[in-house]
C-alpha cells in the first residue's frame, strides 16, 4: 500500500519545481491509481525547436534538433524532480525491472512533448 499523504506530496513538490522554468500550464503531474498507485507520470510541453528539420511529419526523437532538445529537456525535468523530492526527505515508490539482473528502479515516468504536437 501507498502512504497517501506521500503520493499526494510527490506530485505537488514535482509540479511546484517544475511550474517555474516551464509555466504551469505546461506541466502534468498526476499519481497512478489503483495498482498503479505509486506511479508517478510526469509530462512537460516545450516549444519546438525553430530549426527543427522533422516538423512535416517524422518522429521527432529522430530529428538531430529535436531528438537532443526533448533528450536535454527530459534530463533536466529529472534532475529538477530528484532534487526536489530528496529536499522534501521522500522517495518514489520503486519496482523489480524485469531485465533478468534484479535491477530496482524508481516508479516514475519523465516525458517531454512539444506543444504543437497534440
Ligand atoms: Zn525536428
Amino acid at each position: 500500500m501507498v502512504n497517501e499523504n506521500v503520493r499526494v506530496q510527490r506530485t505537488k513538490i514535482i509540479r511546484k519545481a517544475l511550474a517555474k522554468p516551464y509555466g504551469t500550464k505546461n506541466v502534468s503531474v498526476t499519481a497512478g491509481k489503483g495498482t498503479a498507485a505509486s506511479w508517478v507520470d510526469v509530462h512537460v510541453f516545450i516549444d519546438r525547436p525553430e530549426d527543427c528539420i522533422c516538423r512535416n511529419g517524422g518522429d521527432p526523437w529522430r530529428c538531430d534538433v529535436c531528438g537532443c532538445k526533448l533528450r536535454e529537456e527530459t534530463d533536466h525535468i529529472r534532475r529538477m524532480a530528484y532534487l526536489a523530492i530528496r529536499a522534501a526527505g521522500i522517495s518514489f515508490g520503486q519496482y523489480l525491472m524485469d531485465d533478468g539482473y534484479n535491477t530496482m528502479s524508481d516508479q516514475v515516468l519523465f516525458r517531454v512533448h512539444f506543444k504543437d504536437s497534440k
